[in-house]
């Protein structure tokens, strides 16, 4: 046996301090009060690695964000520790921040399997300079690999989720060892790849894991999700019986199940057409790198879908969320250049409708039925499965690893506590369930164990156009104010002798339709001059703006219940 496990027992059995050893920190920069923003700094002594870096969603969506970014500030200032970034696969919400902080953090090397670089890379081509920057900075591991970053030693082990070469990290540095699964199942009957590691994870597990950080995204599920050849079998089943057109929308990071509806046209003659840009480019990067291997002539353009008998046709399509740029939401109504739904097609949607999309998926399989269209959703058969284990494979992971410590992630703060339950049901000390927050330090080593010991602001940073971080929330809110309510703006005109030339003039847009209010307006008027000679006596400009603006808009409430956005101009002439 090698040295380290005599060192474990020998340290297992009677714990001693060394003062000289650094502690291990562990910093959720995202994902533990959302799903998504995935970003975990683990910080040893002079040495910094960063386990993913993912994208969020907004929930401002409506009022010009485009996303949602880790807040990187701790990382900013420690730029030449960093190490490396290890991504644990290829999803958005572990990949999609890189592009955007990547720069700042000083272009560090970036770590993940061939799949996961290669769709990193297509991510990020978009930004030239940066991709110029990243040209030899990306670095292709396999599940054998062991990286030396600094002091920290990183393996591998394969896990199932719902994309290909997923890696849960198992992270060493000399006072602690930490096990990162990343997003996790265990399928046993998996598709085109193979199942999650057992033995490796049993191996680790053996070896001594001081703190375990998992996916929590299904804690509050009983049992395990079906396997992902049980989902093949039903669309199979549907597909074989369509009489027409099959329309399958999915999402284009579901790559497995890509594959499986591929292999499924194959075996039933069909010609598959690709409608949506991400779904082509994943499925050209699954090509490459061997995943998927498509035979001349199977993928036919959505253009020539008319050239080829109903039967015959299969379409990918995204949109599965009903969102609005989405192609299946428009063939819904009809807005889908060159293709359009009718009577006789079968559209399976092999996806979970994510809470708060219900509505726009109801309009838009409302939509397809109207044109004549069948639907068949998930909730009539198991169309589809979810990537991340339930309680049961949250247990597999937990007794495989048997951590000291846990912490979960990826998931709400309720989510994270269900798994926290599930820890301390398999053996786990409640005491030590670390449930962080998003700048949480938790700090620790093997000798005394892990705790959370300090917690600094971490606001998640909005994109909107080219500018990180330029939009804060208040820029949000007043976007908000400004969709709900409108806008008031007073102008007033003063003089050298600091009178009003005339009385403040009122306009709005998007407040009230201002034929039928002009009541309403000239109250403002008068009141906005009462308070402007009220409180012109030491004129100074900024309170007399503020005044008019908060009495204004208490006086606008009280008359409309309405908040619209009051804004005060002043003019000298
Ligand atoms: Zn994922
Ligand atoms: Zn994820």
């Amino acid at each position: 046996m090698d040295n380290t496990n005599k060192e474990n027992k020998k340290i297992d059995s009677k714990p001693v301090r060394k003062p000289s050893i650094p502690k291990l920190r562990i910093i959720p920069l995202g994902g533990v009060e959302e799903i998504g923003i995935n970003c975990t700094v683990y910080e040893y002594g002079n040495d910094i690695v960063v386990a993913d870096m993912g994208l969020g969603f907004s929930e401002f969506d409506y009022y010009g964000i485009d996303a949602v970014v880790p807040d990187i500030k701790y990382l900013t200032g420690k730029k030449n520790k960093i190490r490396g970034i290890v991504i644990t696969h290829g999803h958005l919400d572990h990949i999609g921040a890189l592009a955007y902080h990547l720069e700042s953090l000083g272009y560090p090397n970036v770590y993940g399997s061939l799949f996961t670089i290669e769709l990193i890379k297509a991510k990020i081509e978009e930004k030239t300079e940066v991709f110029k920057q990243m040209k030899d900075k990306f670095k292709v591991v396999e599940e054998n690999t062991k990286l030396k970053l600094g002091s920290f030693m990183i393996e591998f082990f394969h896990v199932n989720h719902s994309i290909p070469q997923c890696l849960g990290l198992y992270i060493q540095t000399p006072s602690a060892r930490a096990v990162h699964t990343g997003d996790f199942k265990f399928d046993n009957s998996p598709i085109n790849e193979p199942v999650a590691n057992y033995s490796k994870i049993v191996e680790i597990g053996r070896r001594g894991v001081d703190i375990l950080l998992a996916d929590s995204t299904n804690s509050l599920k009983k049992g395990h999700p079906i396997s992902e050849s049980e989902v093949a079998k039903n669309l199979e089943d549907i597909i074989e019986r369509a009489e027409g057109r099959v329309i399958v929308g999915t999402f284009s990071g579901l790559v497995g199940r890509l594959y499986q509806l591929l292999e499924i046209a194959k075996r039933h003659n069909r010609k598959v057409a690709i409608a949506g840009y991400s779904m082509n480019q994943t499925l050209r990067i699954a090509q490459e790198i061997g995943y998927i291997k498509i035979p001349q002539g199977l993928i036919i353009p959505v253009q020539e879908i008319y050239r080829h008998p109903p039967e015959k046709v299969l379409v990918l399509t995204t949109g599965a969320q009903g969102e609005p740029d989405a192609a299946l939401t428009k063939m819904a109504s009809e807005d889908y250049k060159g293709f359009e739904l009718h009577k006789g097609d079968t559209i399976i949607i092999s996806a979970k409708t994510i809470p708060g999309n219900d509505r726009a998926v109801q309009t838009m399989v409302d939509n397809i039925t109207r044109r004549g269209a069948a639907v068949v959703q998930v909730e009539d058969m198991d169309l589809f499965t979810s990537g991340h284990g339930y309680q049961e494979d949250q247990k597999i992971m937990l007794n495989l690893i048997k951590p000291k410590f846990f912490m979960p992630v990826h998931g709400y703060q309720y989510f994270l506590r269900a798994h926290g339950n599930t820890a301390q049901s398999v053996g786990v000390k409640e005491s030590n369930i670390l449930i962080s927050q998003r700048g949480s330090i938790i700090e620790g080593d093997k000798f005394g164990g892990f705790k959370i010991t300090k917690k600094f602001n971490c606001e998640p940073l909005l994109v909107s156009g080219s500018g990180v971080g330029d939009v804060g929330t208040t820029v949000l809110q007043e976007r908000e104010q400004l969709a709900s309510y409108g806008i008031v703006i007073i102008n007033l005109m003063i003089d050298k002798e600091r009178k009003l030339v005339r009385p403040p003039f009122i306009l709005t847009k998007g407040f009230v339709y201002v034929k039928s209010s002009q009541e309403l307006l000239d109250l403002l008027s008068q009141t906005v001059e009462k308070i402007y000679y009220a409180s012109s006596a030491d004129f100074d400009t900024t309170i007399i703006k503020d005044k008019i603006s908060k009495d204004i808009s208490k006086l606008v409430f009280k008359e409309t219940e309405r908040e619209p956005i009051v804004m005060p101009i002043l003019n000298f002439i």
